[in-house]
């Protein structure tokens, strides 16, 4: 998920491999680490920034020309010094950095551990080291092609062996691998940022292959440096940085499939209709004692956490009930602590006031988990248990990906709930195969981005907008709303659709437009009825619907159509055409999408 930089030529790798992980720096990431080939391997890995890491070698003869080095988000083990990448095998002759999860790396531990292989970290990637060196006979790409056929996930990798200083192997399966060709030189990384300073001639390897790369080229599939393969990158740096995207809100929006691939890999089993949450395995005998849960969250997570406690009482058969965490600390709940469990869920694991609420209940004996995408971070030491997200890094401060994570991994506990309770097999098996079929829907959501800038644009000029929805989509039209004001400053209210003649509909007029999210579902009669109040004051009407609903354009002036899906998975697939809307009308009003005002990342005050 984090950075790569390899560098094989005739300068001193050392400081190009810095610089290379100076310029994968914006993407975020924990600790550092980098390995410079001379007469002996030249390790240093640290915990902490890049700054950090050359404090470390400053004073480091490392004269070397080949080298691998890691910027790491991390994914299984905490960010400390040995956790850091490059990790390596028994003898410390093979050396590995690796984007990605390795999801079978507990069962490949075991069995290498079995065979004698001493490991000296717990991350998932150290694996791949061992089980080169078990793969090792003289000839590197043949070890990473024999262990790699061994392993279930994703991967970004670039190894070296000390006995064959001449070569970096690289392969990439589901993470991002690039190799520039200079003259008399190759830089690898997980990202243009890193290459373009050095040459815009690169090669992109296929999902599976490995490459070979050398100072003088590359050799895939034993052909040596096919011309047919070099492509011309034409991004400059700022581009690069986004892939190619204007601004990384709008690049995380299109990280959406990634993310619900990633936030489910290995813990969705669609035969049986189960999760299997390995974060959750140390309380396990706990959890099925729980009769109450309580979400916890701030903004965009407490509405993740309001569409958690739709799943979790109509699926995981669990009372539940989300508060805002500012204002849960300072009431004073009864709690009966053998058997409720707070869930907090935070996208930084650092946001104040849930880590308040946490602590808060903690002190009475209530067990605690976290919903967090920083492993490490203070909320994910002080739960009890939890899940990481595995979102990768966001950088846009508006959430956008993370709460698309959330709401799939507060599906995925729905169904450990629910399985355990009354779920059926059957309902369970149709949710977990949904579930697995909503990354290539969100592409289709996705493929019409155009439209959705064009709907944008009608709509730009207007100073109030009031989002609409029910049930599972309600916490959605308060993410509409929400989102439209943090990044574009206008003003929007999101409301309960049956709400809202309750009172908003005092506003509604030809200048009070409403974005409505009526799908096909057990509240479309209720919600069109309520778009059509809405029609009947001549107030503009956006409508999200589902594929084939011819109906709605009676009243509604815009239509965004999504694939159909289940109900309770619908809130996946809404907040998408939701999140593009307010980022298009932001850019159109020229605002600071990536940075709004006033705003921060992660809300470390109270
Ligand atoms: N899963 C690996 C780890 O936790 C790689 C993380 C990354 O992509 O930076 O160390």
């Amino acid at each position: 998920m984090c950075g790569i930089v390899g560098y094989i030529g005739e300068k001193s790798a050392k400081d190009i491999l810095i610089d290379g992980l100076r310029r994968l720096e914006y993407r975020g990431y924990d600790s550092a680490g980098i390995i410079v080939l001379d007469d002996k391997p030249n390790l240093v890995k640290t915990e902490g920034k890049v700054d950090t890491l050359d404090e470390k070698i400053k004073d480091i003869s490392m004269p070397g020309n080949i080298g691998i080095a890691h910027t790491r988000w991390a994914t299984h083990g905490m960010p400390t010094d040995e956790n850091a990448h490059p990790h390596f095998d028994c003898n410390k002759k093979i050396f590995i950095v690796h984007n990605g999860i390795i999801e079978n790396y507990k069962h490949l531990k075991e069995s290498l551990i079995k065979n004698g292989h001493i490991f000296s970290s717990e991350t998932d990637t150290e694996v791949l080291a061992h089980l080169i060196e078990e793969n090792y006979e003289g000839n590197l790409e043949s070890a990473v092609e024999n262990a790699l056929s061994k392993v279930i996930g994703t991967y970004g990798i670039a190894a070296i062996s000390a006995d064959e200083p001449d070569k970096i192997v690289a392969a990439k399966f589901g993470s991002p691998l690039i190799i520039g060709l200079g003259d008399n030189e190759s830089i690898i990384a997980s990202d243009a940022s890193a290459i373009l300073r050095h040459t815009k001639q690169v090669v992109y390897p296929e999902e599976g292959e490995i490459v070979v790369v050398q100072k003088d080229g590359f050799i895939t599939k034993g052909e040596i440096s096919p011309k047919d393969r070099i492509a011309i990158l034409e991004w400059e740096l700022e581009q690069a940085e986004k892939s190619g995207f204007p601004h990384f809100m709008l690049k995380e929006i299109f990280e959406g499939p990634k993310v619900i691939k990633d936030s489910i890999r290995g813990r969705l089993i669609v035969d049986e209709g189960i999760s299997k949450l390995g974060g959750l395995e140390d309380v396990a005998d706990e959890l099925s004692r729980i009769e109450r849960l309580i979400i916890v969250g701030c903004g965009t997570a407490y509405y993740a956490g309001l569409v958690g406690e739709y799943l979790l009482e109509e699926y995981g058969g669990i009372p539940t009930e989300v508060e805002y965490a500012s204002e849960f600390r300072y009431r004073k709940p009864l709690l009966d602590k053998e058997t409720t469990a707070l869930i907090a869920i935070s996208q930084s694991g650092e946001t104040a006031d849930t880590l308040s609420a946490v602590k808060e209940v903690k002190m009475k004996g209530v067990l605690t988990l976290g919903i967090v995408n920083v492993v490490g971070s203070t909320i994910a030491r002080e739960t009890d248990a939890g899940v990481y997200n595995h979102a990768g890094p966001e950088i846009g401060v508006a959430s956008t990906k993370a709460l698309v994570s959330q709401l799939a991994i507060l599906s995925l506990i729905t169904l450990m709930f629910g399985r355990q309770r009354e779920l059926s097999l059957v309902m369970g098996q149709r949710i977990a195969k949904e579930i697995y079929e909503l990354p290539a829907k969100i592409e289709e959501i996705l493929s019409q981005n155009d439209k959705i800038k064009e709907i944008a644009e009608k709509y730009k000029d207007y100073k109030d907008f009031l989002y609409l929805g029910r049930k599972y989509n309600y916490p959605i039209a308060l993410e509409g709303a929400l989102k439209l004001k943090e990044i574009s400053y206008i003003h929007a209210e999101g409301y309960p659709a049956g709400e809202m003649k309750h009172g908003p509909i005092a506003l509604i007029d030809e200048n009070f437009p409403t974005f409505g999210i009526c799908l096909k579902d057990s509240v479309y009669d209720k919600v069109y009825s309520n778009l059509c109040e809405i029609k009947a004051r001549c107030g503009k009407i956006i409508v999200v619907a589902s594929e084939g609903d011819s109906e709605i354009k009676n009243i509604a002036d815009d239509v965004i159509y999504i694939p159909k899906t289940l109900e309770m998975l619908s809130p996946i697939l809404t907040v998408v055409p939701l999140q593009l809307f307010a980022y298009h009308i932001a850019v159109m009003l020229g605002r600071n999408v990536d940075k709004p005002r006033n705003l921060a990342k992660s809300v470390t005050v109270e």
